[in-house]
């Protein structure tokens, strides 16, 4: 195995330890402290990262309240647009250098990483053409005197967002979330996840280079409880977009009560994925596997749950064995590896407590379902399969957040869909069939804010995407997410 070698820039940018962006300064964290950033291949600390707690978002929240209420208000639609286009081009610039430090945190394999900074450049660019088209309407109002009114709309940005984000993908999580923010016109406060803080540095660092006003984007690094806790409940923010576990979307939505905040929340899921006795089986097999094995099983829209039909189970069962054995795990700075280690020692104690809670509760291991034995160090897990026949076991039922699959077999069309949407997740589902008939039918019975029909894992900007039940509150990306970053205002006009 081959380990790319890292850019002189990622070194360069290593070497020191990182700090807050506050009001367009870098910045130690009030209280001095810092914490460290590990390596998930090699499980050894590599940086450290300024701690922010109260004092900094305090600090943090006041420089883009003042951005938000002075310079950047003045900022016309088409100078947004502007910024918003070189942003995206330095991320396209850079896209060697975020992806070395996405693997380098995260784990994933470099290949991913690339994939990931790339669809960042395209995010960024499909929100740089939003600024110039946030328009309102004039409305058919009929007052009761009968005085000629004129009534219209405005659309304004809804003002400081906090912005909680999560590990899986570090990049992307940042932009779906600054892209609508700077497009509406409002200013933001990002927290990324403690175990991930490095490309959101660089890209801040991005941010500042393409020429956006001092507090537009602010950066305060830190733990859940210390950083994002306070940050969550402050009382001058106005918006609070979160992406993570459900468990913290509630702490979230609680603490958003306080001022009334306006929340957006991503959320987990335990996706059902559906064979249909027609499908391409070879086809519908790769798509499941890959659907679950992808970034690791770190995905909130993991095909977790398959639901093949009995008449074809055997040979998926085979198909996802070979696909599950074929994955060349090791380091994602080797450019051979295809599945990477998890994030963190702790993400592995849960997935292994699920491996061992799985096979206690009667699922059948059908690939995978430990270390591997050639590697030593480093949070790694074999892919797994289970096939539970009861659908009963844990495995069948809660978010694990690895590369563990749960088969199930099915043979009544009828009760597939009760079956499916029987989660208090509703994040994603799929289903592969060569019958437009019975793909539009389930479609339309799947509880889910995407269904994904012969492919799993699409996502484009231009499209919503968000969850139904406990997998959350509202929508990201298209003109979904500018809703959810605007205000609407009714002016009404006595004509009289
Ligand atoms: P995971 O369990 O996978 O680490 P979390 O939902 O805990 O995912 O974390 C997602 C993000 O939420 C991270 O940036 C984390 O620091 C932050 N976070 C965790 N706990 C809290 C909390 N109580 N209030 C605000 N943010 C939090």
């Amino acid at each position: 195995m081959s380990e790319i070698a890292l850019l002189p820039a990622v070194e360069t940018f290593l070497a020191k330890p990182q700090r807050l962006f506050i009001g367009g300064s870098w910045q130690d964290a009030t209280h001095g402290r810092r914490f460290a950033v590990e390596n998930p291949a090699t499980a050894t600390v590599f940086n450290e990262v300024a701690e922010g707690d109260e004092a900094d978002v305090d600090a943090a929240v006041a420089a883009a309240r003042a951005a938000f209420e002075g310079p950047w208000r003045g900022e016309s639609p088409a100078r947004r647009s502007v910024l918003l286009y070189r942003l995206a081009e330095l991320i396209e610039a850079h896209n060697e250098e975020l992806a070395q430090l996405i693997t380098l945190e995260n784990g994933k394999p470099i290949g991913n990483a690339r994939g990931e900074a790339a669809s960042a450049a395209n995010i960024v660019r499909y929100f740089a053409g939003w600024p110039t088209k946030i328009e309102g309407s004039t409305l058919p109002v009929s007052p009761a005197s009968g005085a000629p009114m004129l009534n219209y709309t405005l659309r304004e940005p809804v003002g400081v967002c906090a912005l909680i984000v999560p590990w899986n993908f570090p990049l992307n999580m940042c932009v779906w979330k600054l892209g609508p923010v700077l497009a509406t016109g409002c200013t933001a406060v990002l927290k990324p996840a403690e175990q991930t803080p490095l490309v959101a540095v660089r890209l801040v660092q991005l941010i500042e280079q393409a020429g956006f006003p001092a507090g537009v984007v602010n950066l305060v690094t830190g733990l859940g409880l210390r950083t994002g806790a306070p940050l969550a409940a402050h009382a001058d923010v106005d918006k609070i977009a979160f992406t993570g576990s459900t468990q913290v979307g509630r702490l979230i939505a609680q603490a958003a009560t306080g001022n009334m905040k306006k929340v957006s929340l991503e959320l987990g899921g335990k996706s059902p994925n559906i064979i249909l006795p027609d499908a391409d089986i070879v086809r519908a097999a790769k798509g499941a596997a890959d659907g679950i094995f992808y970034n690791q099983g770190q995905v909130c829209t993991a095909a977790s749950r398959l639901y093949v039909h009995e008449s074809v189970l055997d040979q998926v069962l085979e198909e996802l064995r070979r696909h599950a054995r074929s994955h060349v795990i090791g380091a994602g700075l080797n450019s051979t590896t295809t599945l990477g280690p998890l994030v963190s020692e702790r993400q592995l104690a849960t997935v292994n407590g699920y491996l061992e809670r799985g096979v206690a509760e009667g699922a059948e291991l059908i690939a995978g379902g430990k270390r591997p034995d050639h590697l030593e160090q480093g949070h790694f897990v074999e892919p797994t399969v289970f096939l539970d026949r009861a659908e009963r076991a844990c495995v069948a039922r809660e978010e694990i957040f690895g590369p563990v699959l749960t088969v199930m077999s099915w043979s009544d069309v009828d009760e597939l869909a009760v079956r499916a949407n029987d989660s208090p997740y509703g994040l994603a589902a799929g289903l592969w069939t060569r019958d437009l008939r019975s793909a539009h039918r389930l479609a339309a019975q799947l509880k889910a804010g995407s269904v994904w029909i012969n492919c799993w894992n699409v996502v484009d900007p231009a499209s919503p995407f968000g969850g139904y039940k406990q997998s959350g509150w509202g929508r990201e990306m298209g003109k979904h997410v500018i809703d959810a970053y605007t205000e609407t205002k009714s002016v009404y006009v006595d004509l009289a």
